[in-house]
This record gives C-alpha cells, sequence and structure tokens, in this order.
C-alpha cells in the first residue's frame, strides 16, 4: 500500500514553554497518523545539527548571548529547511516540528531582543499550516520538567518562561491554534489530531474519490 500524501505537504510546528508536552505530543501525532498509513516525517529544533548541538550544549554550561544564539539558531534552521524541511514537503509528507521559528521568537523575545525583528529574520522559512501551541502555567512545566527526571536549565526559570508564554500567545502566527495543556496527554492529543485532520481537509485539493477515501482514513483515526 503506498502511502497517504498530500500535495505541497503538510506543515505542522508544535510549540509552547518548556515541559508544555511538545514531544509528547510530536511522538503521539506521528504514530497515530503513521498508523493510519499517512506519510510522516518527524524533526526538532534547534537540530542535531551541528549548530544545534553547539547551541543545546550552551543551554547547559551557561548561557550565549541573545545576539549569538540568533545566529547559531538561523543557521540551524537554514540548514534544517533546505536539507529537511522543503524536501519533506515536497514529496508529500506531513512534517511535525518539535519547536520551530516561533520558539526564537519567543525566547530571544524574552532575552529582551525586538519581537518585529526575530519575526523579520525568519522570513524564509515556509510558514506552518498549523501551529499548535501548547499553552501551560510556567510552574505546571517546571514541575513536569522535574518529574521527567531532568533540572531545569538556564532557559528554565519560571520568570523567563513566563515572559516566552506571554510572547506565544500574543503571537500573530496565522495558523496558530492554542490548546489548554494542562489538559491529559490523551486529551491534548485527541484534540490536536482532530485539528490537523481538519487541516489535511481543507488542503488536500480537489473533490477527486481519492482525496476523499485519504480523508475518510483519516477520521477514521480520529473516531476511532
Ligand atoms: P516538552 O517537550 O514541551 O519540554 P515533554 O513532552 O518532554 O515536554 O513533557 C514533559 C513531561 O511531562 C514528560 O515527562 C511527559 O511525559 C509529561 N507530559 C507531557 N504531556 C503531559 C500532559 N498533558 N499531562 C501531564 N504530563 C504530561
Ligand atoms: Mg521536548
Amino acid at each position: 500500500m503506498t502511502s497517504i500524501t498530500i500535495p505541497g505537504g503538510l506543515l505542522v510546528a508544535i510549540e509552547g514553554i518548556d515541559g508544555a508536552g511538545k514531544s509528547t505530543l510530536a511522538k503521539g501525532l506521528t504514530e497515530r497518523l503513521r498508523a493510519h498509513g499517512v506519510a510522516v516525517s518527524v524533526s526538532k529544533e534547534p537540530t542535531n545539527g551541528p549548530w544545534g548541538t553547539k547551541l543545546r550544549q550552551s543551554a547547559e554550561s551557561g548561557r550565549l548571548s541573545p545576539e549569538e544564539e540568533v545566529e547559531y539558531l538561523l543557521a540551524d534552521r537554514r540548514e534544517h529547511v533546505e536539507q529537511f524541511i522543503r524536501p519533506a514537503l515536497q514529496r508529500g509528507e506531513v512534517v511535525i516540528l518539535d519547536r520551530y521559528f516561533p520558539s526564537m521568537v519567543a525566547y530571544q523575545g524574552a532575552a529582551g531582543l525586538p519581537v518585529d525583528d526575530l519575526s523579520k529574520a525568519n522570513d524564509f522559512a515556509p510558514r506552518p499550516h498549523l501551529m499548535i501551541l501548547l499553552d501551560v502555567e510556567p510552574a505546571t512545566g517546571l514541575d513536569r520538567i522535574r518529574a521527567r527526571g531532568d533540572r531545569p536549565n538556564h532557559f528554565e526559570s519560571e520568570d523567563n518562561l513566563a515572559r516566552c508564554r506571554q510572547i506565544f500567545l500574543v503571537m500573530s502566527e496565522r495558523s496558530k491554534w492554542v490548546i489548554d495543556a494542562s489538559k491529559s496527554e490523551a486529551d491534548v492529543l485527541e484534540d490536536s489530531y482532530a485539528r490537523v485532520v481538519r487541516e489535511f481537509a481543507q488542503n488536500v485539493g480537489d473533490l477527486s474519490l481519492e482525496n476523499i477515501q485519504k480523508v475518510q482514513s483519516l477520521l477514521v483515526g480520529h473516531l476511532a
């Protein structure tokens, strides 16, 4: 059986503060879509490439300047877009990203850089068809990080996360969809899957029998 694809692909960016449940949802959505025959590529930012690796190390050891962080993040994203995101979209896949450019706007914005400039610096990056914003109180995020067995890093003070959360909430991204991520993991997955299916249906193209069958197959996943 060939897997289900969509013309131009479908780009889904999962966003929110640390501990909101992004990685959990990225995994859940990927598994569920694949179980219903959809071609899915999943990735994260910062990536595991050279620029992303440097950034992760700096988060553990003490922060770079916000300007340096932006430079590394943009270099990382340029590579990611060219080598991974655009090719997967061209193959018609659903591309699920665990953080994308909105995270840079929120985090480096919280570090004091102008939010409008940060947004403009990402004009080269394809817009997501759907930005899922997992919204939680910083204290909840921090509790989850600790429960996960991690110690919060330099980004993860309650004050900083509160600033990030606020920027995420006011961000005017066309495709932004906010979900209350204090809900259970199962509820967050259920609602997000339904939202992705809706987006898929709106972008699938003409109402050929083949396309109707594709959407039907995903809806079965939603109703199951
Ligand atoms: P993020 O990637 O946003 O930092 P994670 O997906 O790693 O967050 O989730 C942080 C922790 O919280 C994990 O241990 C995860 O199992 C748990 N978790 C994720 N989503 C929920 C939820 N909706 N309710 C309760 N715990 C959750
Ligand atoms: Mg994560």
